[in-house]
């Protein structure tokens, strides 16, 4: 089965507002076997949206529309629907006396405007809206079939999972989708492809897609099989090679995110850490405090932003930082190394760097970081270049700080296993 999703609300057409009901029903459609063929984003006008339908159940089994079920003069969807298939609105009195009982409950009388949403096209069954007011539409044409939903996530996701996913498993038979969601860090895009191509290149009935994100490339792989186990094993080929060619900058195939990963090292060593952080200014303790239970590792952080800082709250000494200065190997790892004394963590973790955009130097340029990672033995340091601007710089820093960590722990592993 193929699908379209329409996402209706002109303020979506706008800079302040983005359609991400599509991202979730795109995921959840997939996970169907229902391919998304189209999406589209309509405003708030009726002609352009009657089009739109028209075009849609020409191209589709499946058409998903999102918002436009308000009261409103501007909510159209269900009005426009009902021009294209020609079915006259009928008023629904049990929706009406629901959304009735729902504005005496919190002591309102309902206005007028409202007994618009209990419209309803002939042959059209109702999706209830126990989180709001507009209840969602479920209308066959023939073979096909168009669901209208409320625009509000909070209401449209629940009532896609609790309403409209069983009635479509019901109808999709055949092809599913098969994934595997691979992340790299320490790798430029190219030098990953370089890596994988020859190795995807192989596979014509698996797409792959590479998406670039801050420090982080996800390389994704998208199979659509009607033998599920034999769609696995294809991907789960792949991965191995792919796992080969790219080593230890994979650090998952699960599609899991950084701190995720540092977490279960964290936890699987009993180990604790704290942060030092100067460029990043709190990004590292934000990313490192994520996971939910991040307590039993995550001891705390100095944001020693000043060299006041750096010498009173972590003991780098001031005649170091005069001699290196404040972005330098060697004060990476004295933050390092006081942070985790002060602390008492297992491993000290410290960012210094240059963000830009200004206050860099031919001999220190603007991206210019060193991470340092303290440990009971000694500590380790690694400069790094990074590209882009302030923002994109501090990303990067943050990411290459965890993934030390990550990294730290897989040579620890590699060590104890010869
Ligand atoms: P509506 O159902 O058109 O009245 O939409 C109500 C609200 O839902 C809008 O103001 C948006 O905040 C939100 N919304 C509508 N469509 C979308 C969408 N496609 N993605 C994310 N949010 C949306
Ligand atoms: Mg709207």
């Amino acid at each position: 089965m193929r699908a379209e999703i329409i996402a209706v609300g002109s303020e979506l057409l706008t800079p302040d507002r983005i359609d991400t009901n599509s991202l979730f029903l795109t995921a959840q459609l997939n996970r169907l076997g229902i391919q998304v063929v189209r999406k589209t984003i309509v405003g708030d006008e009726p002609n352009s949206l009657q089009r739109e339908f028209r075009a849609a159940l020409e191209l589709a089994d499946v058409i998903i529309a999102s918002g436009g079920l308000g009261p409103t003069e501007d909510d159209i969807t269900r009005e426009a629907l009902a021009a294209v298939l020609q079915r006259p609105l009928v008023q629904d009195d049990e929706i009406l006396k629901d959304i009735e009982a729902k504005f005496q409950r919190f002591g309102r009388v309902m206005p007028q405007i409202n007994v618009k949403q209990a419209l309803v096209p002939v042959g059209a069954a109702v999706l209830p809206n126990p989180r709001g007011t507009a209840p969602g539409l479920w209308v066959e044409d023939g073979q096909r079939i168009v669901v209208l939903m409320p625009g509000p996530p909070s209401e449209l996701e629940p009532m896609f999972i609790e309403q409209v996913v069983p009635r479509l498993e019901a109808r999709a038979i055949g092809e599913r989708l098969v994934e595997r969601a691979l992340r790299v860090s320490g790798m430029g895009e190219s030098a990953v492809d370089q890596a994988i191509a020859p190795i995807y290149k192989g596979y014509r009935d698996v797409q792959t897609t590479l998406l670039h994100f801050t420090g982080e490339i996800h390389v994704y792989l998208r199979q659509w099989s009607t033998d599920r186990t034999a769609a696995e094993k294809t991907l789960d080929g792949i991965v191995e090679r792919m796992r080969l060619a790219l080593g230890e900058s994979l650090f998952t195939t699960k599609g899991e995110e950084m701190e995720q990963v540092v977490a279960r090292e964290l936890t699987w060593h009993g180990a604790t850490i704290a942060v030092a952080e100067s460029c990043t200014g709190g990004m590292l303790g934000e990313r490192l405090t994520r996971q939910p239970g991040s307590s039993a590792y995550f001891l705390g952080g100095v944001i020693s932003y000043g060299n006041e800082l750096k010498s009173d709250w972590l003991g780098v000494s001031r005649a170091l930082i005069e001699k290196d200065g404040a972005v330098s190997a060697e004060v990476a790892q004295a933050m390092a190394e006081g942070v985790r004394r002060r602390s008492g963590a297992t491993l000290g973790l410290a960012v210094t760097g240059i963000a830009g955009p200004t206050g860099g130097t031919e001999e220190k340029p603007v991206g210019t970081v060193h991470i340092a990672l303290a440990d009971a033995e000694g500590v380790q340091q690694k400069m790094f270049r990074f590209p882009g601007d302030r923002g994109r710089i501090r990303g990067q820093a943050t990411v290459a700080a965890l993934d030390m960590v990550r990294r730290y722990y897989l040579h620890k592993s590699a060590l104890k296993a010869q």
